[in-house]
């Protein structure tokens, strides 16, 4: 029985002092559902702050990127020791964001992915098509791929502990989802293919949807066979919206 997953993506929005007021309005939105798991991913420089609020609930915290190297030269970076260090549960990897704006390959997501996996974090590990690769049909291929990439090298274990949110890149913040039944097809052949290269470790793992959901389309996701939740960016900026998707997916 794998726990519905909701995560929100804040990506580079909110200063700290709206950071605060999300989290404080959306803990009381939240408090006493039961039965779904809720992560919130804040900019970087708000994590600690967002912690502190949200520190006597079970709301966990996640960051947006990471180096994979413990410490160096590397100006500009944030390393897993220091999120581990501030009690940070989730990293995000591989958004297609960072695919597209910051060159981040899939030797990288995995390079990333297995670091997450050395200093206890949980990597959200995003995978997702193009519109052109969908419009010709490569849709599984494309997907496959990544999702081979990004695990490769890892235990069972770890794998089982891994969760990928597929998000088909043309209905990130487009308000064009993909249908549920779509979705359900994509994510129910990535268990497969996760199951066949890891002993079964495919119906362990989380996998969520990804792309424009909103409250008034969760429903339709989360009622799917194979999808346990969701990464929401747009609608998880505010807390009343966020609030209706996680008490939604229940
Ligand atoms: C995302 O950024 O991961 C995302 C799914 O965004 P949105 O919900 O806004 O489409």
């Amino acid at each position: 029985m794998r726990t519905p997953f909701i995560a929100g993506n804040w990506k580079m929005n909110l200063t700290l002092k709206e950071s605060v007021a999300l989290v404080e309005e959306l803990k009381d939105l939240v408090s006493g559902v039961t039965g779904v798991e809720i992560a919130v991913c804040p900019p970087a420089v708000n994590l600690t702050r967002v912690q502190e609020v949200l520190k006597d609930t079970s709301i966990k915290v996640g960051a947006q990127n990471m180096h994979w190297e413990d410490s160096g030269a590397f100006t500009g970076e944030l390393s897993p020791v220091m999120l581990r260090d501030i009690d940070v549960d989730y990293i995000i990897i591989g958004h297609s964001e960072r695919r597209q704006y910051f060159n981040e390959t899939d030797q990288i997501v995995n390079r990333k992915v297995q670091a997450a996996h050395t200093h206890g974090l949980k990597p959200i590990i995003c995978v997702g098509e193009s519109l052109d690769e969908r419009e010709e049909g490569k849709t599984r291929q494309v997907v496959k791929a990544q999702v081979k990439s990004a695990l490769a090298g890892l235990t069972k274990d770890q794998v089982a502990d891994s969760v990928i949110a597929y998000e088909p890149i043309w209905a990130i913040g487009t308000g064009k989802s993909a249908t549920a039944e779509e979705a359900n097809d994509v994510i129910k052949f990535i268990r497969e293919t996760v199951n066949q290269d890891f002993d079964g470790a495919g119906d362990a793992m989380r996998i969520q949807y990804g792309g424009s959901v909103k409250p008034h389309n969760i429903e339709d996701f989360i009622k799917q066979s194979d999808i346990d939740g969701a990464l929401v960016g747009g609608a998880s900026l505010k807390a009343e919206s966020f609030a209706e998707i996680v008490k939604k997916s229940v």
